[in-house]
């Protein structure tokens, strides 16, 4: 595991040069040494207008893959030579699709304004096609509003969590995965990030599905479907779930805190069938239980089983959240921030979770940026209503085009203390993991070749 922590892309000194202050003194006249103006009789905070007027001056799409993933990050220039953001924008299954979304309609539509206005910015565009609440055009924007609190950040010489509210906790505890063939073997992986100081794992056996349990694919005999397409046996995994929590259990004691994704893969009754027999191994959440078009089962899901639920990592937009958190049909926010468009949205949906109860768990693979991965930590660090965050190990490549990547350890993930998100991009590194169209065939069948909806 690599923890490896670099320097602060920005530091202090970059920033006072970047607003065009080359000293302490100078940067403290701007924040804090300016007495109180009055205007029309009406006192005016004393940094009212003292920050110079910037506005956007490019967009782009950086397309690349250093650890396979298809990564895409937005920058955005602004009218201030050397001041930037970055924003993570990344749909890794239809990643060309939203460079050209940034590339073609981003440009006409921010150069010129007001860097400062993020909600603005957030509201015009997510309506300006006039057809919303999609992939592509909702990770696009999501690139966009993170690079936007990106250069705020550095504006104030603040990380973006103090300008959520500061910390709540020291770090952000994340969970590890642990995988295998055999339940034995995931205990043995359990216990490895156990003793790498998690505290969280979450365990699958054969990924999603249990592929390892999947009996013969008939459909491939008969020549249905690709020879790439996977196959899963739905009653051999709802089988094999609990006794995988009992082993793990029984080898690696009841502290640690066990997580499971169902990947929204199983017929709403035997996923009721299953949480009822994981309640003896309290798992702290079982995630996605129903797909999009079964969210109707959740009340039943939810009357019959005392098991946690994470729940929207297919959700498109903010409001898809409202209803279930008020109803109390699950307990974590089970969000792609990168997809549902930002720390804007993300930021309104973690603090209507409070007053439900409801926490987060950003989703937070291989297939999020080092900008989005940070992007969620600095909200992570912010919020009371926090949960956990799903961690990734970070290849020396990407950490090597992402310089200032939050760092894991002790099952911990550290943002530096730079300005901003954080994280920088090398573009020439960058453009040496060219992006590929070759991550969207997953495809998942019955024995029969029945699609299976994920
Ligand atoms: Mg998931």
């Amino acid at each position: 595991m690599n923890i490896k922590r670099l320097s602060p892309t920005y530091d202090r000194r970059s920033v006072l040069k970047a607003l065009g202050l080359g000293t302490a003194s100078g940067f403290l006249g701007v924040f804090g040494g300016i007495p109180s103006a009055r205007a029309g009789g009406i006192e005016k905070p004393s940094n009212t207008g003292s920050l110079p007027s910037l506005t956007i001056r490019s967009v782009k799409a950086i397309g690349t893959a250093p650890q396979g993933a298809n990564l895409v990050v937005v920058k955005v220039e602004t009218s201030e030579p050397g001041l930037y953001g970055l924003g993570c924008a990344t749909f890794t299954q239809r990643a060309e699709a939203v460079v050209a979304a940034i590339n073609n309609y981003m440009p006409d539509f921010c150069v010129g304004k007001d860097v400062d206005n993020i909600e603005d910015m957030w509201q015009s565009f997510f309506v300006s096609s006039y057809w919303r609440n999609g992939p592509v055009l909702n990770n696009a924007l999501s690139g966009l509003d993170q690079a936007l609190w990106d250069i705020k950040g550095k504006r104030a010489n603040m990380p973006v969590y103090q300008l959520l509210g500061g910390k709540s906790r020291f770090a952000v505890d994340c969970y590890a995965h642990a995988d295998g063939k055999s339940p034995e073997e995931v205990a043995g992986n359990v216990q490895k990030y156990m003793d790498l100081g998690f505290q969280y794992v979450r365990i699958q056996q054969g990924g999603y599905g249990s592929l390892y349990l999947a009996q013969k694919p008939d459909f491939k005999d008969a020549g249905f479907g690709r020879p790439t397409d996977d196959f899963m046996d739905e009653n051999a995994y709802v089988q094999a779930v609990p006794k995988m929590f009992k082993e793990v259990r029984i080898r690696c004691g009841e502290t640690v805190e066990l997580l499971h994704d169902t990947h929204e893969r199983v017929q709403p009754m035997n996923m009721i069938n299953m949480c009822k027999r994981l309640e003896e191994y309290h798992p702290y959440w079982i995630e996605d239980p129903v797909t999009p078009e079964n969210m109707d089962w959740f009340k039943q899901l939810r009357a019959s089983t005392t098991v946690p639920f994470a729940m929207g990592e297919l959700f498109n937009n903010q409001n898809e959240f409202v209803s279930y958190m008020a109803d109390h049909s699950f307990d974590y926010i089970r969000c792609h921030l990168s997809q549902i468009g930002g720390i804007t949205p993300a930021m309104k949906v973690a603090r209507l979770g409070e007053f439900f109860n409801v926490k987060s768990g950003w989703h937070g693979p291989g297939d999020v940026s080092p900008v989005g991965h940070a992007a969620q930590c600095h909200i992570d660090l912010a919020i009371w209503n926090f949960g956990v965050q799903e961690s990734v190990e970070f290849s020396d490549k990407l950490i090597e085009v992402f310089p200032g990547t939050p760092v894991l350890k002790n099952g911990y993930f550290y943002v530096n203390e730079a300005p901003g998100l954080g994280v920088d991009i090398d573009e020439k590194m960058a453009a040496k993991y060219p992006i590929n169209n070759k991550a969207g065939r997953w495809t998942i069948r019955k024995r029969d070749g029945t699609i299976i909806r994920p």
